[in-house]
């Protein structure tokens, strides 16, 4: 097992400084909000995987099993700081609004049918990951509806997560339930409901609105109160009931 650092730009480490050390918090569910931010330097487990260890464990043990019916669980995303996801907010917020001449909310809703406001990915907790079969070649882009579906090359582990998962702890969180809103059906995106579950209730603790507020990154001055709070309620909270 491997512990991993994620550098931190100088805000965040300043803010490291007057930090309680996390992993005391990891078992009394009293998470920080840079925890649940990813701007903490959280242990990580597992080269490839890096998720929490209990996250770590039960995926270790899901993936044994799946071995056996022939599919290889293999993780293509987990752990994702916030500095991460502000640079793939940015990256996609300025090829909408110069290269495609978009209208930057227009450019922000499209950004948000797949990707988070840094400071809101539930990859930002070590307990989510973005899978496919490792059995299968990649060809082009991996995390694809249509692959997971039908005919597709992931069809099988998505038949077999269906039926399993959840025994290890695992759940969609992104449902193809066309009363949901928020993000798009994501076939590949599961949780560990056992830790995340308490994350996702200490982040709605924290006063998320807020704390978005305050963040600067390229778009976030077009942030209005009114789309801040729908997104929360649609894109944060409008997921998996089970993981509520
Ligand atoms: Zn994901």
């Amino acid at each position: 097992m491997k512990r991993r650092s994620f550098i931190k730009n100088s805000s965040f480490a300043s803010l490291a400084l007057t930090t309680t050390p996390i992993s005391i918090f990891q078992h009394n569910l009293d998470y920080t909000i840079e925890e649940l931010m990813g701007k903490a330097d959280i242990e990580l487990f597992g080269e490839d995987i890096n998720l929490k260890e209990e996250a770590y464990d039960a995926f270790l043990n899901m993936r044994d099993v799946a071995l056996d019916s022939g599919i290889d669980i293999k993780i293509v995303s987990s752990y994702r700081s916030f500095e991460r996801q502000a640079q793939i907010f940015e990256r996609k917020y300025l090829s909408y609004t110069e290269e495609s001449n978009m209208i930057p909310l227009d450019a922000i809703d499209k950004i948000v049918e797949y990707s988070t406001i840094p400071g809101t990915s539930r990859h930002h907790w070590g307990t989510d990951m973005d899978i496919i079969d490792g059995t299968v070649e990649p060809q082009g882009d991996v995390l694809v509806t249509e692959k997971f579906e039908g005919k597709g090359p992931y069809s099988p582990l998505k038949e077999w997560m269906d039926k399993n998962s959840e025994s290890f702890g695992f759940y969609l969180v992104y449902t193809d339930d066309p009363k949901r809103r928020g993000f798009k059906y994501e076939p590949w995106h599961y949780s560990y409901a056992p830790l995340s579950k308490p994350m996702l209730t200490a982040f709605r603790s924290k006063n998320i609105m807020k704390q978005l507020e305050k963040e600067e990154f390229i778009g976030s001055d077009q942030f209005t109160s009114g789309f801040l709070k729908s997104y929360i309620e649609d894109n944060v909270l409008d997921i998996n009931p089970y993981l509520l």
